[in-house]
């Protein structure tokens, strides 16, 4: 898919002008990747129509090729028609319940784990309930699952009423103090009545403060359909979306969103019980577009950095000019950008190795107070600050000599990587790859 979008994009690529041709070629061909996706023909019609009014009545910046916008304005509609912020589950009455419903093998028991062990670690008290009385496994799978993230399983394995069991297991959540109570149920390989009068059955009798529908993304256009039958009977609150982790099919979100218009609020990658997420339509549109958070990287570059002290940059660097005024106000921009753990988390494969470090904003308070204690003249000739001025500048700015030190040696080092990267490419691509 990634590839087809890029070929999409390139249509538009290095044309500086957006016109009816190039946006309808364009749509044609994001149109088709989002089928590809497993978007629906009809949703993907209508994010691609929308698309092109958008695109067409847009002016286009110098500063952003016409691909960049297509992809932002792309971008921005898919995260709309997902519902465009985050929704939660409710958690509403004491105890608060929460039916899971879906086909079997959609991941039902698996999330009904997972949804337990996120919410014991929210310090809720957890009790899971075995609805699922037509497999014995299906009970011992849940007690299995219950037990690795020590939560309690209800069961009554000789109990043929669904119904019964539920009522029986919110008394007893109340009789020892449980704040929620998630009933796990029985599904079958494809819609049945007898299914669906079970499942309504028990959303009539239990009243659930939520109602889960838990769908396999990796069906496809089934799950489109499956999602409509059980929304007509059940009017289920939110979607549960599964098996993430595979081939990504990122298209059912969008597809099922449009369909039935109720949010999806959690996804499960993954077979292991903290393989659970919140569902956040911006990401979901950056997936289906293949492209990570890139396109928010770009934007939110675009908006603050300033073009203009960007060139000024690039050209001192490239005369090799480059000073601590230069430095300072580089820093400034960086910062301007946001929070710089969260911008560094965007760049795709940088989100789990940066989990873990210590950066934040604060880390450029010294540096910059080390600059600002420097004269006009020593920001812009670092070689005259000896020892002395050294002394002098790590008590202004209330470091240590040893601190401007590193500085110092780091802001020389970072000269001469710019000198060689310089001379290597003949400035042009040592640029292009700093911009
Ligand atoms: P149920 O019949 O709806 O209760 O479905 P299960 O929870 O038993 O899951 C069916 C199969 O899918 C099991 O083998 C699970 O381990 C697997 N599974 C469930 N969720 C995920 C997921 O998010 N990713 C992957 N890869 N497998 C999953
Ligand atoms: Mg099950």
């Amino acid at each position: 898919l990634s590839y087809k979008l890029d070929k999409a994009f390139q249509t538009l690529k290095g044309k500086g002008q957006i016109t009816e041709i190039n946006v309808a070629t364009t749509a044609k061909e994001i149109r088709r990747a989002l089928i590809d996706a497993d978007v629906n023909y009809k949703v993907a019609k209508e994010v691609t129509d929308t698309i092109k009014e958008e695109a067409l009545g847009k002016d286009v910046l110098t500063t952003v090729s016409p691909g960049q916008l297509l992809i932002k304005i792309t971008n921005d509609e898919l995260t709309k028609l997902m519902g465009g912020k985050q929704e939660d589950i409710s958690l509403e009455g004491s105890p608060a319940t929460i039916l899971i419903s879906g086909l079997q093998g959609s991941g039902k028991t698996t999330f009904s784990g997972k949804l337990a062990n996120y919410l014991k670690k929210q310090g809720r008290t957890v009790l899971l309930v075995a609805c699922d009385i037509y497999r014995p496994a299906a009970i011992d799978q849940l007690k299995v699952l219950g037990e690795q993230i020590g939560v309690e399983v209800y069961s009554e394995p000789e109990n043929k009423n669904a119904e019964q069991i539920a009522e029986n297991a919110i008394k007893y959540a109340k009789d020892n103090g449980k704040s929620t109570v998630i009933v796990d149920t029985a599904g079958r390989l494809a819609v049945d009545e007898q299914m669906m009068n079970e499942i309504e059955g028990l959303k009539k009798s239990l009243d659930p403060s939520e109602t889960l529908f838990v769908v396999d993304s990796m069906t496809g256009q089934d799950a489109v359909n499956t999602a409509k039958v059980f929304n007509e009977r059940l009017d289920f609150d939110g979607v549960v979306l599964t098996k993430l982790d595979g081939d990504t099919r990122g298209g059912a979100a969008l597809s099922i969103r449009t369909v039935v218009d109720k949010p999806i609020k959690f996804i499960s990658t993954g077979e292991k019980m903290d393989a659970i997420d919140k569902f956040f339509p911006e990401r979901m549109a950056g997936r289906i577009l293949g492209m990570g958070d890139v396109v928010s990287l770009v934007e939110k570059a675009q908006q603050t950095f300033d073009q203009d002290e960007a060139q000024r940059l690039n050209k001192k660097i490239r005369k090799n000019q480059f000073d601590f005024e230069d430095f300072l106000s580089q820093l400034q921009q960086i910062k301007k950008m946001g929070n710089l753990k969260d911008l560094m988390a965007m760049i795709p494969g940088m989100g789990k190795a940066i989990k873990n470090l210590d950066i934040d904003d604060d880390s450029f308070k010294p540096i910059e107070a080390i600059i600002f204690s420097m004269t006009p003249e020593e920001r812009s000739n670092p070689d005259v600050i000896n020892g002395s001025r050294r002394q002098r500048i790590a008590t202004g700015s209330g470091t240590t000599v040893q601190e401007v030190n590193k500085l110092l040696k780091q802001f020389n080092e970072m000269k001469k990587m710019m000198k060689t990267m310089n001379k290597m490419s003949g400035n042009k691509r040592a640029m292009s790859a700093m911009n």
